[in-house]
């Protein structure tokens, strides 16, 4: 009798054995339901075989096996295997996790009516390749069908990446092959989309992101999978969608953190792009103006191919022109003077000007001048934020919210004030600086609404707006031909946090912002605002030069030997109860000690937010040079830690954190 061993969507890292009649060794990747203590559950087969560890009495059948659905080809098997192996998840978790939610319910898939064929894009007319665009797709192509390969395009913004992208995959498709294409945020996916289907109009395309209903995801998958999509442009998520015939995968702003899950199955969804590519031997371009470090490093290294585009692609079009301006005096509304002048310049000529400040709400605490009171949360260390227009204090970790106390609670002072700027107060200093302008916020508040950023991009191209004031949402690939002058506020925020990774984020978000300005033609302008003018960061960005910031940088980390120079991970724990938390980080820190050959073990340390939603919380840090060591010491770890007994206590391996 054929035995079948199942995985489930479970944090326990091994299979279940059922008895299955009628199983065969084709039916490995097939979803069943199978009978879980009192409940059924969806799983897949990863295993069958006729023989079982426990006796044959005690084992169940499966209630179903699902062949409505293709299984799991074995290469998708493979990458969903090294995924959890390498970041140390449970592999059913893995497994049931690359399924689109609506083939993980109990209740099975009844396939839709089939749609009518996508509608063709109006195509549009092809630009002729610069020498460097040409070079680069020339590159890539001369080594296609001789297997993988990694390639670094690195690009100054508007220098026509996404034309290389389009040429590359024109050539993959016209060879039958798939193309998977990686976009960073859902919000830049409809604009990336559009583009591709003007510029293949005979390609049938899916598009792939966490925005789409149920059903709909799982129809796009299925084409995927069945090879009916010739093309997947998708988030994060996309990484893991099967596609039977791909011949190139491409990963568009690489560097752009939200690659990363920051829960569950930590993975980056970039470097499961060089496994995949290296497992189907098959071509990978990670594409950015400002690539990761890691990525520069291993450009550098020999083991990617650096392709540079240095100029931008439109003719007559060029780099914006960026100044560095001094705070304004304390106690001033946060805009300098110079700011104002080149806005009002701009208002004249009616050309529009983007204001970026990464920091939602009206002004990140409420504070007494008296008492020296803030508004601190108290289920987080962290402030309450003030939110004018809704006059409450809202905790934007937890997410509770009051409403702005009339006076201090801690001394009655009736006036009191806020400090520091968001969104909402940069909006209305403006407002009031320049009554007849159309002030326009785009931020996680405005922007919560479904149709609201394409109703958004629509204004802002119409020209019905002016000033756009906005967070980092505003920063990435939009393409807003009317501005000319982009200014950055708040930049001296992340210049000396501790996360070592914080000048790289800020470099990377400050050359994002600047590449709004003047894309097209005549000359823009950008105006950071700091009060660090001599930074070196600051050098760089002035000159536009991705290469000294990234060697200066490079230095730094080789000194302190981190990343790339190191590998790391980070044990997170948390729990309500500080004493046990503190218990188990110590038994954690001992157990490390004990099993480290060649791997650092630093000290439980509490991360920069301490408590959140009335949790504290600790983390680990273990690293090391060699990236094969440090998994050794995981897989020893991780077994260890699950002996140790936690209470009250959740905690998680994060391999290569992004964050600190
Ligand atoms: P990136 O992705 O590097 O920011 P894009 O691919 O969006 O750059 O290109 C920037 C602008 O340049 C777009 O308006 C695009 O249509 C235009 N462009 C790209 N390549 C060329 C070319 N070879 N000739 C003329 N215009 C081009
Ligand atoms: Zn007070
Ligand atoms: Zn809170």
């Amino acid at each position: 009798m054929p035995i079948v061993q199942v995985a489930f969507d479970l944090p326990l890292d091994r299979l279940f054995d059922y008895k299955a009649p009628d199983a065969t060794a084709e039916d490995v990747g097939l979803r069943v339901l199978a009978p879980f203590g009192s409940t059924l559950k969806v799983g897949v087969i990863l295993k069958v075989s006729d023989k079982s560890d426990w006796p044959e009495e005690q084992l169940r059948a499966l209630t179903s096996v699902w062949r409505d659905v293709p299984p799991l080809a074995p290469e998708d098997l493979r990458l969903l295997g090294f995924c959890s192996t390498y970041y140390h998840h449970p592999l059913g978790a893995v497994v049931l996790g690359a399924f689109p939610p609506g083939l993980r319910r109990t209740k099975g898939w009844v396939p839709p009516r089939r749609r009518k064929a996508p509608v063709a894009g109006t195509p549009v007319p092809v630009p002729a390749l610069t020498a460097a665009q040409g070079a680069a797709v020339d590159a890539v192509l001369e080594q296609a069908e001789k297997g993988f390969q990694a390639y670094l395009l690195h690009g100054v913004t508007g220098s026509g990446k996404t034309e290389v992208y389009l040429h590359l995959i024109r050539h993959v498709v016209s060879t039958g092959r798939q193309a998977l294409v990686l976009t960073p945020e859902i919000t830049l996916t409809p604009q990336l989309e559009k583009r591709f289907r003007e510029r293949l109009p005979d390609v049938p395309m899916v598009s792939m992101h966490s925005g789409l209903g149920e059903k709909e995801r799982a129809m796009r998958w299925l084409d995927a999978q069945g090879g009916r999509a010739a093309v997947v442009l998708g988030t994060r998520s996309a990484i893991f969608c099967p596609m039977p015939r791909l011949g190139l995968i491409v990963v568009d702003e690489e560097h752009d953190g939200s690659y990363k899950q920051q829960e569950g199955l930590r993975y980056s969804a970039r470097d499961m792009a060089l496994v995949r590519a290296q497992q189907l031997q098959i071509p990978v371009v990670l594409g950015s103006a400002t690539p990761a470090l890691e990525s520069w490093w291993n450009a550098q290294a020999g083991r990617y191919r650096l392709l540079s585009l240095s100029e931008r692609a439109v003719p007559g079009a060029s780099l914006p022109r960026i100044r560095l301006v001094g705070p304004p005096p304390p106690r001033a509304p946060d805009i300098a003077p110079a700011i104002l002048e080149a806005i009002a310049a701009r208002l004249e000529r009616g050309e529009q000007s983007l204001v970026f400040i990464n920091r939602r709400g009206y002004a990140p605490v409420l504070f007494c001048s008296q008492c020296h009171w803030v508004s601190a949360c108290d289920r987080c260390t962290a402030n309450m934020v003030v939110h004018l227009r809704r006059r409450e204090l809202r905790c934007h970790h937890c997410g509770q919210r009051h409403p702005i106390p009339k006076a201090c609670p801690s001394c009655g002072n009736a006036h009191l004030e806020t400090l520091g700027s968001g969104t909402q107060k940069v909006e209305t200093a403006l407002q009031t600086r320049f009554p007849a302008a159309r002030v326009l916020r785009l931020d996680s508040d405005t922007l919560a609404r479904p149709q609201a950023w394409e109703d958004t991009v629509q204004t802002i191209h119409d020209g019905h707006a002016d000033i756009l004031v906005g967070t980092q949402l505003l920063s990435k690939g939009h393409d807003f031909p009317k501005i000319t002058l982009v200014a950055a506020l708040g930049a001296d925020n992340a210049l000396y946090s501790s996360d070592f990774r914080s000048g790289e984020r800020l470099f990377a978000q400050l050359v994002q912002v600047a590449g709004r300005a003047g894309r097209t033609a005549g000359q823009g302008e950008v105006l950071v605002q700091t009060a660090f003018s001599g930074h070196p960061l600051f050098k760089a960005l002035l000159g536009h030069d991705y290469r000294s910031f990234a060697q200066q940088e490079l230095e730094q980390r080789r000194l302190t030997s981190f990343p790339p120079f190191a590998y790391q991970a980070l044990l997170r724990a948390a729990s309500e109860n500080p004493d046990a938390l503190e218990n188990f980080m110590r038994e954690a820190a001992a157990q490390a000690l004990a099993l480290a050959r060649e791997v650092e073990v630093y000290d439980p340390v509490p991360p920069p937010l301490a408590r959140v939603s009335g949790k504290s919380r600790l983390q680990l840090l273990v690293q090391s040079s060699h990236r094969s060591r440090l998994q050794e010491f995981l897989t020893a770890w991780q077994v260890r830690l699950q002996g140790v007994s936690c209470g009250p206590v959740q905690w998680s391996l994060d391999v290569d954190p992004a964050e600190l």
